[in-house]
Parts: C-alpha cells; structure tokens; sequence
C-alpha cells in the first residue's frame, strides 16, 4: 500500500493510549509529524487518535506488545505501509511491578526489564533501518529518576538505568545515520501508573501529590504535557547537536 501522506515524518509513540505517551503523541502530531500510537489494545488508543484528528493531525492506532519480537517486526511494518516509514521513535510503553528485594518474583522482575529494556531494544532495531534509510531519525527512551535508585522498585530502577546506557550507545552507533538518541527521565507526573502507585502504598492521591510537590524546587508535581514539551524538542530538527543524554525533567535538580 502507498503511504496515504508523505510530506511529514512518521512518528511511532509507544504505550500511547494514556498518560505521558498520549500526551507525547497529540504534542508530536502538533509538531506535524504522522504518530502511530502504538499500546497493547488498538481500542485504547481511541482517546489518543481523535484527539489528534480532531486537531487537525495525522495518527492512526496500532496495537502490539513492544516485548515481543514477532508483533514488533510486524506493528513496524504495518505503520511503514499505513502511515509511513518511522524515523522518529519514543520508547515510552511501561509497565511497574513494585516491591523490596525479598519478595521480588522472577516474574515481576522479567515483566519489568521485558517492556522497558527489551521492547526498548526491539522497536529500535526495527526503526533503525527506516532511519538508515532516510539518513535522519530521532530515538528518546523514557527514563525515570528512579534510575537514580528508589526503594521497592531494584526491577524499575535497573531497567530505566539500563535505558540510560543503551542511549548512549545507540547515539553513539546511529549518529552517522544522522540519528540522536536520548532519555528523558520524568520526576513524578500524574499519570494512571502514579495514581495506581498511591492505591498499592494505601496513600490518597491527592494527599501523594501534596506531599511530592513539597519536596520539587518549582513546588508542584508534573504533568504529561511536561515531559511531552521535552520530547519535543528532542525529535526536533533543531535538536541535531544533542545526543547520548539523560535530561532529568523532574523540576529541579536530582541526586
Ligand atoms: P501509564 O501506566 O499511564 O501508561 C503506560 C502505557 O504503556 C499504558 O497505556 C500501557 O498499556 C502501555 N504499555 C504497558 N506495557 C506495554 C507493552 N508491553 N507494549 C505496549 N504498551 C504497553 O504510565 P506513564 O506514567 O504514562 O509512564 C510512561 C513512561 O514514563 C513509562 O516508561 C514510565 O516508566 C515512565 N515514567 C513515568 C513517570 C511518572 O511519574 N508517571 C516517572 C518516570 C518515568
């Protein structure tokens, strides 16, 4: 099938169906980029996908699993052939399985670098061809400043460090391609994932929201849309000179 637009960049957001990747997406098709918003459930990203048309932006959803290779081979060609060839990719599907040490199973330590480390690597090797190809592209990983080490979360906070090395290496390895490569790395945003968080710690929300804006120089916690506005300026054309670094968007400095 011919591409049904081929005058901008195609975008791939993974875990776009809500919260930062959401955000990320209608933020990127507001720089006029065509994003495939990519979550496990095609249907999820409905929100995401009318948000952006209704704007007047390009985006169709796809559905795959980033963990697993055959549905990312696959999700990457139907986007090549549906919206167009990705040179524009952000890592950003995630997943927590919280707890200390001593009561971490294999499986919520797999699950957890599997989404994050794993699917991080798979969707990239399958976008660096396309970027190869058109001698341009821009990766950001999502990182955490988890990745700085946080109790309950040795599973979260190995893959989010993890995804700080494999940024640098893939800056280091594409930036002839014309590609940069970089993490951002959120303080605490209000998402599903921080809201489920306060539920399993038996704390109130709102009360959680409180009591982290009082610890963040700028006084408040943060939103989607500021890790979006950060993302934005890393896929832009303008950021070419900047790659291989983590840039904290926590409001303030950390650790
Ligand atoms: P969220 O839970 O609200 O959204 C995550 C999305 O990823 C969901 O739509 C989910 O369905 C999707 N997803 C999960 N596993 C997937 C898979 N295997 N394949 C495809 N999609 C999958 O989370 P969020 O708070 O928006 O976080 C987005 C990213 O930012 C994550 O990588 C997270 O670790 C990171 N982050 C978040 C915060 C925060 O405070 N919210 C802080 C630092 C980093």
């Amino acid at each position: 099938m011919t591409p049904l637009l081929t005058d901008t960049t195609t975008a791939v957001v993974t875990g776009a169906a809500r919260g930062i990747g959401a955000a990320t997406a209608i933020r990127l098709a507001g720089d006029g980029m065509r994003v495939a918003v990519v979550d496990l459930d095609a249907a999820d990203c409905a929100a995401t996908v009318e948000a952006i048309t209704a704007a007047g932006g390009h985006a169709a959803a796809f559905d795959a699993d980033v963990a697993d290779a055959e549905q990312v081979a696959r999700v990457i060609e139907r986007i090549t052939e549906e919206i167009g060839a990705p040179t524009v990719l952000v890592n950003n599907a995630g997943i927590t399985r919280d707890n200390l040490l001593f009561k971490m199973a294999d499986e919520e330590w797999d699950a957890v670098v599997g989404v994050h480390l794993r699917g991080a690597f798979l969707m990239s090797r399958a976008v660096q061809k396309h970027i190869v190809e058109a001698g341009w592209g821009r990766i950001v990983n999502l990182s955490s400043t988890s990745a700085l080490g946080n109790r309950g979360q040795a599973n979260y906070a190995a893959a989010k460090a993890g995804l700080q090395g494999f940024t640098k290496t893939l800056a280091i390895e594409l930036g002839r391609f014309g590609a940069t490569v970089n993490a951002v790395a959120p303080g605490f945003t209000v998402t599903e994932m921080t809201a489920a968080a306060a539920v399993r710690a038996g704390v109130d929300f709102e009360e959680a929201i409180a009591t982290m804006a009082a610890q963040i120089a700028v006084r408040r916690v943060g939103q989607p849309e500021d890790i979006a506005n950060a993302i934005s300026f890393l896929t832009s054309r303008g950021a070419g000179f900047v790659s291989g670094q983590v840039l904290y968007v926590a409001g303030g400095p950390v650790a």
